[in-house]
């Protein structure tokens, strides 16, 4: 069984063609920009949701996850299988962290491969290295967050330390999977000349190469999450990237020979 907290169809940004998104619940950071704030918790939570119908005010209850076994999983996913064949896409596996349910995670990806489906893991890396080995032997793509390079920034904003990540990325490219990079653009945090810099010569110094890197620029779009779900959103009224400034970030990426894309 595993706790699954939405299943998104015709996802387009999610890896290659169009493709089923399972969004599994958990996840073992805490960062402050979080776009599933009601992920970060593994278990199944019943909230009071605010809903206005006209000028009236109703409160009603909404159970975020619930237990699904692969079976069934597998039954959404068939729904789908004449898109993603016809568009190269498949199904990827978000969070949350897809690798805190790393036992539930490893038997979906099996049952997807058995039935051809390309699969995709979207992380943040932070696993014990034999956990995320075993999810990379049944995984065709993973999509793969940096977030800051600065140990200390990225425990202030995150709650981990990032040495874990860096080393499982390592590791990662050494068994010749593909591994595209995430990295969010947060204004003020990982969206500065130095984290930009930093992640450059990270990845440059890398010995075995990233597929490419995918900019994924900070948006509000979260805040009523925070709000239905009664999470202190502590980027509250934070503005979103400038556009002359992402411009520069993606020429300073691409300068160093990498390919670019825009919200993945
Ligand atoms: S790793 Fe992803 S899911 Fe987890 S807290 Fe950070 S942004 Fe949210």
């Amino acid at each position: 069984m595993g706790i699954i907290f939405d299943i998104k169809r015709f996802a387009v940004h999610d890896g290659p063609g169009i493709r089923t998104t399972v969004f599994m619940k958990g996840c073992p950071l805490g960062c402050v920009w979080c776009h599933n704030p009601e992920s970060i918790d593994s278990a199944i939570k019943t909230v009071a949701k605010t809903v206005y119908i006209g000028k009236k005010k109703f409160t009603e209850d909404e159970t975020v996850g619930r237990e699904m076994t692969v079976e069934e999983v597998m039954t959404e996913l068939r729904k789908e299988k004449v898109f993603m064949e016809e568009s190269g896409g498949g199904v990827t596996f978000s969070g949350g962290e897809p690798l805190f349910q790393s036992e539930f995670l490893t038997e979906m990806l099996e049952a997807c491969q058995k039935e051809n489906m390309h699969t995709t893991v979207d992380t943040c890396g932070f696993a014990k290295w034999d956990v995320l080995e075993k999810v990379a032997r049944r995984t065709d793509l993973f999509l793969y967050d940096l977030k800051l390079m600065d140990n200390n920034l990225h425990k202030s904003y995150t709650k981990v330390s990032n040495n874990i990540i860096l080393e499982n990325l390592s590791a990662l490219l050494k068994t010749g999977k593909r591994v595209r990079i995430r990295i969010p653009l947060i204004p003020g945090i990982s969206f500065t000349g130095n984290n930009i810099s930093e992640t450059i010569v990270f990845l440059s110094k890398l010995n075995d190469p990233v597929e490419g890197i995918d900019l994924l620029p900070y948006h509000n779009t979260a805040a009523h999450k925070y709000k239905r779900f009664g999470i202190d959103n502590k980027l509250n009224g934070l503005k979103t990237v400038n556009k002359v400034e992402l411009s520069e970030v993606i020429r300073s990426f691409e300068e160093a020979g990498f390919e670019v894309k825009i919200g993945g």
